[in-house]
């Protein structure tokens, strides 16, 4: 089965047929699936054997109050989960970072890698072809930017192993997340280094990049957007909203983020940022297996005069406003509720991320530290 459809035929004609032989082989009538307003011509790109599309509940949290370069004011952000709790945390989050004065967020990185392996014929063939790169590099950033009119090559790192010559671009990709962008262009680049160099492109992604698993160089040097925010909260809005003390959140992160993370081996140091990701991944269009990358945040409390001193900082923010998954209708309006639709947003909304990731990482500290995360959970996730 699958191999006489029509696997790219993109019209609701086609996917119903394909639907029905899913149907006929599973034994299975699929009437819930079969239910969904996105056009199946608008996904063409974004899937193949398409059959319908799977629901998942949205919410928002807010207004959450940012003070941003890109986003300044008080915004309602789209969430989309199955897990029962989580906005009402990241809520309670916003309401306590109001209560601070808002967070404060920028942008400190923007840019995307792709890092292909070549094989050499051994250590000095591997730096006679980074010295053709080092005094050609004019003609490399020509051949990957003739691939695009956003993308702008903005470094290249080399990382020679015996016979393996490891090259790291890094672009600025302007609205797009930019993973097909820097692939394309990378690829290009790689062509020319072949050429002039005789070192063999084995892949144009190395797993130096790296994409879509957890691994130090993202956390230590970023990739995609690296954000930092930080926010005071005043004592009292933490005895009276969260039920506990400056002192016991600055305890339980101390033994939670940073001790137990530690001894975990944990790439992230924090509660839950990979939570708060997902779900505005999920509303507005991201690659939800890049959560993986923003779950290396860290997150910081300190007591200041007495107050509550919180800071996140998400080194591998992979997102975008233009390309991919923003395109498709319900993910654009999910979007357009931040007003992050489109061209010259995505820093905008990044910023709105971090915020958001910051209020939901002070609600669940706040709720581990009075000894309320079970009941929370007990009372609004079962
Ligand atoms: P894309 O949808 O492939 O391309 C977006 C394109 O939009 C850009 O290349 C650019 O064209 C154009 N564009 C128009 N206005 C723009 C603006 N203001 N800023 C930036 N670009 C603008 O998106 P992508 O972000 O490159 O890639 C995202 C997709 O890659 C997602 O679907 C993701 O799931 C997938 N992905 C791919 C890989 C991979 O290895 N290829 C890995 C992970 C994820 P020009 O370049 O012509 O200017």
């Amino acid at each position: 089965m699958g191999q006489g459809l029509k696997n790219r035929g993109c019209t609701r004609a086609d996917v119903d047929e394909r639907r029905a032989a899913v149907e006929e082989f599973s034994s299975t009538k699929l009437n819930a699936i079969a239910s969904y307003t996105i056009d199946p011509e608008s996904a063409r790109s974004n899937i193949e054997n398409m059959i319908g599309c799977i629901q998942i509940p949205l919410g928002f949290v807010g207004p959450l109050h940012v003070i941003g370069e890109y986003a300044n004011g008080e915004f309602l952000v789209p969430m989309a989960t199955t897990e029962g709790a989580l906005l009402a945390s990241v809520n309670r989050g916003c309401s306590l970072v109001n209560a601070g004065g808002g967070v404060y967020v920028r942008i400190v990185g923007d840019a995307m890698t792709r890092a292909p392996v070549f094989r050499t014929k051994g250590v000095s063939h591997s730096l006679e072809a980074i010295k053709w790169i080092t005094e050609n590099i004019d003609a490399v950033r020509e051949a990957a930017e003739a691939t695009t009119g956003h993308g702008k090559l903005i470094g290249l790192e080399t990382f020679p192993n015996g016979r393996n010559l490891f090259l790291r671009f890094s672009f600025h990709t302007a609205d797009a997340m930019g993973m097909n962008m820097c692939t394309i262009a990378t690829e290009a680049a790689a062509r020319l280094i072949e050429k002039e160099t005789g070192a063999v492109m084995i892949s144009v992604s190395g797993n130096m990049c790296m994409d879509k698993k957890p691994a130090a160089i993202n956390m230590i040097s970023g990739r995609g957007k690296t954000v930092i925010a930080d926010c005071t909260i005043p004592a009292y809005a933490v005895k009276e909203r969260m039920h506990t003390t400056v002192e016991a959140v600055v305890d339980t992160n101390y033994r939670k983020n940073l001790v137990g993370s530690a001894m975990a081996g944990s790439l992230g140091q924090n509660a839950h940022a990979a939570n708060m990701l997902a779900a505005m991944f999920i509303a507005t269009g991201q690659d939800p297996a890049q959560v993986v990358e923003g779950s290396m945040t860290s997150t910081l409390c300190e007591e200041v005069a007495g107050d509550l001193y919180i800071s996140v900082r998400i080194p591998s923010l992979e997102i975008g406003t233009v390309g991919g998954g923003t395109k498709l209708p319900t993910q654009a309006e999910a979007l357009e509720i931040m007003g992050c639709r489109g061209t010259g947003k995505s820093r905008k909304l990044g910023e709105i991320m971090a915020a958001a990731v910051l209020a939901g990482e002070l609600s669940t500290l706040g709720a581990q530290a009075a000894g309320h995360l079970g009941k929370a959970h007990a009372k609004l996730g079962r």
